[in-house]
């Protein structure tokens, strides 16, 4: 059968590969200890769910305006202000479905053949797919455990073409966990800004952060940097709301503009009702974040206790969002093999880190309950002790 191109351009999901398989062996009557979640393990709290409910009662089931809810874009504008310090208004926001449809649109909206896209590695999976459906091309800059996987302004400045056209730059990071400080954050402004590229701050986990690690958004950095900045965010990873698929696009109006227009042809406006719980996550008590930043905090403690017990695994204390991304290099295996081996041998389901870039790790999520990450770890500990004999 004859297919588009493009469709030949974008790689299959691997994470979706080991996913299945964990699924049909749990189908299968197995105990599988799952650290593969991309999401949050917890229900949305009840005062979102009430809202959407309201909304639904008060007839909010019909078309809206594609770029959102102006309720919701104000809300949003408001929430930049505040939390972030970027000078933003109702018309600087699109709602979208989910950050990955904001990142989706703007590659459409800014890329086209010939552009590079700077993407450091370990990367969301999606990022370079992404690049490559917009016609572009996703340059990949490796970073290292030691440099605990931060890209550097050098490598940066190396990496930058005539042809670049933006940086994707990812804190708190999805696999790594990594949070850039704030000088660092200020010292990658600035190679953007000399270079006069772009760039994208996908802050989707900004709200998930330990051990006092602070959060700077890069747009609030200066004028100049704002002015190049486009932030990419959404409501699922801070208030549990994967499924609803609400998130948004901030940034200049002609970008904004440009995204909405394609936005219009395609999807239209983001489920209605949905965007009313969306209002209420920002509008309400924080104290929900909260909690679930606690749960999330403890989890995270008992690992790396774990992690520091085990020969073989380095793992740099992440700061940020719900997965740690333990180097195995020690090991020698490349990370399918291991993941297949723990999977089928260990029943421990966990991401190789080839999906994002780096093929010495694995990602583990700790979106989980407690026993099944005790039970998980001690089967990975295992794994090592009985590779290593
Ligand atoms: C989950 C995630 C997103 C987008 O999630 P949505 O469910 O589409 O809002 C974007 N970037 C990263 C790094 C993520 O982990």
């Amino acid at each position: 059968m004859k297919l588009a191109e493009r469709v030949n351009r974008v790689s299959p999901s691997l994470t979706l590969a080991i996913d299945a398989k964990a699924k049909a062996m749990k189908a299968e009557g197995l105990d599988i200890c799952s650290f593969s979640a991309g999401e949050p393990d917890f229900d949305t709290p009840a005062h979102i769910v009430h809202a959407a409910k309201a909304a639904l009662d008060q007839g909010k089931t019909r078309y809206g305006p594609a770029a959102g809810e102006p309720k919701l874009r104000s809300a949003i504008a408001q929430k930049l202000q505040r939390d972030n310090q970027l000078c933003y208004s109702p018309e600087n926001i699109l709602v979208t479905n989910g950050g990955k449809q904001s990142l989706f649109n703007l590659m459409m909206a800014m890329i086209e053949p010939g552009d590079e896209v700077l993407i450091p590695a370990p990367y969301w999976v999606s990022y370079p797919e992404m690049v490559k459906l917009a016609g572009g091309t996703p340059i990949i800059i490796p970073t290292t455990v030691d440099a605990r996987f931060k890209v550097t302004p050098e490598q940066l400045r190396e990496a930058v073409t005539p042809q670049t056209r933006m940086l994707i730059f990812n804190s708190p990071s999805n696999p790594t966990g990594m949070v850039y400080t704030p000088d660092e954050v200020r010292a990658i402004a600035e190679v953007v800004v000399e270079q006069n590229i772009w760039v994208v701050a996908d802050e989707i986990y900004e709200k998930i952060l330990y051990d006092g690690a602070q959060h700077l958004s890069i747009g609030a950095v200066g004028p100049e940097i704002f002015e190049r900045t486009v932030v990419s965010s959404g409501f699922a990873k801070t208030y549990a709301m994967t499924g609803w698929r609400v998130g948004f696009l901030a940034g200049p109006v002609p970008v904004i503009k440009a995204a909405t227009r394609l936005q219009s042809h395609s999807t239209s406006n983001v489920c209605t009702f949905a965007q009313y719980g969306a209002i209420a996550a920002y509008e309400s008590s924080q104290d929900c974040v909260a909690e679930m930043r606690s749960a999330f905090a403890e989890r995270r403690a008992f690992m790396l206790e774990q992690f520091n017990q085990m020969k073989g695994l380095t793992c740099p204390s992440p700061e940020g969002a719900f997965y740690m991304f333990p180097s195995i290099a020690e090991v020698g295996m490349a990370s399918m093999e291991f993941c297949d081996t723990l999977l089928e041998t260990y029943n421990v389901a966990a991401v190789p880190g080839i999906a994002f870039g780096a093929d010495s790790c694995i990602r583990l999520s700790y979106a989980t309950d407690m026993t099944t990450i005790q039970e998980g770890l001690n089967r990975l500990a295992t794994l090592l002790k009985d590779l290593a004999s």
